[in-house]
């Protein structure tokens, strides 16, 4: 290859290229650009400040009042009605923003208890939890993981025990985002540990309940800006109407929130990995060895290239992936491995980042850094790489 054969021009950070363009239209664009100006004026100055403090449960306010907590909720519970897609336009742009705590957070809201709640709620529970929930005066929680139960669901302990017209909660969750801040809490508990799958049951409860223990603030490798909880819950009583969905039905309801779930964090964590990509471009530009710009080595230069073709074939899975999600096919075959994918090229990118920033990378002082220790997680929460491994493996019949 001649060494100064010309770079094509092109616009490497655009979101509508191939399948995007499929995806987006106008009005995704219009929504993309208010969010972006909110991002760029209320997120990107606070996203080192945050790493301290974690982020204010007023950002989740002014995003509910500039209508971004209930993109696809629909207007007759406060918010917008618009489509899947809005969701991803929202989990791109906050992974554009630099805060890998608050695109975690905000998503344990928006597309981990929402969606469910919309499926699954009575009318009574719609009315009660959305409007708060999509002006974000109350923030959810998810709680699924146990200390001794994690990627294996269906071995959770936290139990309800009927009594009357009320249900009994005992156990315990950990690792669970929002769970200082939260108002309510999406809990999975066991109602017949005899029933196999079929023994599992959701309940929505307030966290100001009697018994509901916000145990230990959990320090934690990255994802600073977010909180992370152990929670106990001890005689816990709450009513049958508290109960989201059918008695027995809440491993399956779980199972599909966590589809829906995957294809956003798959899209956020890609975004993040851009906004790393986008400050290395920046950095490669300006740093000078060996008396030229860092990024005309040709070593760099290739890892770049192969960055951005990285980047670029796994965010065309995902977008291929949610067309299909959202025509209404329910693909866990390929949602898993958009996730496992998505997860391992942004793991991968933003080590590469690090990398060609040298010791600034390591330095936290430069946000590759904390994208780095932030991008670690999507490896192992929603699904960790062994399990999609599994889920992919099994669906071919093994
Ligand atoms: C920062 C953070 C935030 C989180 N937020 C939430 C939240 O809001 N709500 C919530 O409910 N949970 C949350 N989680 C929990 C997260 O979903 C779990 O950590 C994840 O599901 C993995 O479970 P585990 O940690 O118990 O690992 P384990 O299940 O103990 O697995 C350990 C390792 O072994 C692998 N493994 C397990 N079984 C097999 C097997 N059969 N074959 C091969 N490999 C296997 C796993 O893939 C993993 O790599 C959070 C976790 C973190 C770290």
């Amino acid at each position: 290859m001649h060494e100064t054969v010309e770079a094509p021009s092109s616009n490497p950070k655009t979101s509508s290229a191939g399948l995007g363009s499929l995806i987006f239209g106008d009005h995704h664009d219009e929504l993309r650009r208010s969010i972006r100006a909110f991002v760029d004026r209320e997120i990107v100055p606070h996203v080192a400040e945050w790493e301290t403090t974690t982020w204010p449960d007023e950002i989740a306010r002014r995003m509910g009042a500039a209508g971004f907590l209930g993109l696809s909720v629909p207007e007759r519970y406060g918010g917008q009605g618009g489509d899947y897609f809005a969701n991803l336009v929202l989990a791109e742009e906050l992974g554009r923003g630099g805060s890998g705590g608050l695109l975690m957070g905000l998503s344990v809201h928006t597309d981990m208890v929402i969606p469910p709640l919309l499926q699954f709620g009575t009318e009574e529970q719609k009315r009660r939890w959305l409007p708060v929930g999509v002006s974000g005066e109350t923030i959810f929680c998810l709680a699924i993981t146990e200390p001794d139960a994690g990627s294996d669901v269906a071995a959770i302990r936290t139990r309800a025990v009927r009594d009357g017209d009320e249900w009994v909660i005992n156990g315990a969750k950990t690792f669970i985002t929002n769970g200082h801040r939260a108002g309510m809490v999406m809990l999975l508990t066991r109602t017949d540990p005899d029933a196999g799958y079929d023994g599992f049951t959701v309940f929505l409860v307030p966290m100001d309940t009697t018994g509901v223990i916000r145990e230990r603030r959990l320090e934690k490798m990255g994802m600073h800006a977010s909180d992370t909880a152990l929670l106990a819950f001890d005689d816990v009583r709450v009513p049958d109407s508290a109960r989201l969905g059918d008695v027995g039905q809440g491993f399956r309801l779980i199972m599909w929130e966590l589809q829906a779930e995957r294809l956003i964090g798959a899209s956020g964590c890609l975004a993040y990995a851009r906004y790393a990509f986008d400050k290395t471009l920046e950095y490669a530009a300006e740093r000078r060895t060996f008396g030229r710009p860092l990024g005309s080595h040709q070593a760099i230069r290739h890892k770049i290239a192969a960055m951005a073709t990285k980047l670029a074939a796994a965010q065309q899975l995902v977008y291929g992936t949610a067309i299909s999600y959202a025509n209404g096919e329910y693909p866990v075959r390929e949602i898993s491995m958009a996730k496992l994918h998505a997860a391992q090229v942004a793991c991968e990118v933003v080590d590469d980042c690090v990398q060609i920033h040298g010791g600034a990378g390591y330095m936290a002082e430069f946000d590759v850094s904390r994208v780095y220790r932030d991008l670690r997680l999507y490896r192992i929460g929603a699904g960790a790489d062994e399990i999609l491994l599994d889920y992919i493996g099994r669906s071919y019949g093994f």
